[in-house]
């Protein structure tokens, strides 16, 4: 009996030398790299390098352009990243290279002037805009569901993407004028429970802010369906900067 303890340790130390020799050989063979830059990474599971994050360009104050017809439904909007050449490449590999993980580390990274910026405490739902089904199912996840989940823990409130969802699929507006293709994102989503919903101040939250015309529709819904303001959010806009 007196053998068993040492034995069951060596195996243990063996299988831990293995695990972190293979770990180790993983990362000569494929060291982690930079997503912007594609220097390697000072420490694996950072996604992004040091230099790269500090060189995001935070907006820092609300903004409000709007380039829509009709009614604005969104009290407050803040977008916090310019839309500079490494910002786009970011989100590029949020919604195609099924790499979720930056997104939080570049939350992190910035929290204190984020969260400075925001209403904390008096939000009570923060939203996603949501996908169609078809389009969640092709990309197996909403790209901003991670930042929703961030913000809802951050500024104390509920989490709220289970109460709309997205109706029609909306590929190509291209063919209709304005009014059309308001009318087209109107009709494109729907409230699952309106009774959730009443005197609420939502944050609906997305990736980049170019025309607003998207979530304008959606918060136009959801005053609709009782909600007594909304916000936006999103995580980057090309209104600023060069690009
Ligand atoms: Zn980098």
């Amino acid at each position: 009996m007196e053998n068993v303890k040492p034995t069951q340790f060596s195996v243990h130390l063996i299988t831990d030398t293995i695990k972190s020799l293979y770990s180790g050989a993983i990362d000569l063979i494929y060291p982690p790299l930079c997503l912007i830059c594609d220097e390697r990474l000072e420490q694996a599971g950072l996604e992004i390098c040091h230099s790269c994050l500090n060189n995001f360009k935070l907006i820092g104050t609300p903004h409000g352009q709007f380039s829509v017809s009709g009614d604005i439904h969104i009290s407050t909007a803040w977008a916090l990243f310019e839309y500079d050449e490494s910002f786009q490449q970011l989100i590029h590999h949020l919604k195609y290279s099924r790499r979720r993980k930056p997104i939080g580390v570049v939350l992190n990274h910035y929290k204190s002037q984020i969260l400075d910026q925001l209403p904390v405490n008096e939000i009570d739902l923060v939203i996603s805009i949501p996908l169609h089904p078809r389009k969640f199912r092709e990309r197996g996840y909403n790209q901003v569901d991670d930042m929703s989940r961030w913000l809802s823990g951050r500024l104390n409130a509920e989490l709220g993407n289970h109460l709309v969802k997205r109706k029609k699929y909306t590929s190509s507006q291209t063919k209709l004028n304005a009014e059309e293709r308001m009318e087209n994102v109107r009709a494109a989503f729907g409230v699952t429970d309106a009774s959730v919903l009443q005197g609420k101040h939502i944050l609906l939250v997305d990736d980049v802010l170019t025309t607003g015309a998207t979530s304008n529709a959606l918060a136009g819904i959801l005053k609709q369906s009782g909600a007594a303001k909304i916000d936006l959010i999103t995580l980057s806009t090309p209104q600023f900067g060069n690009a």
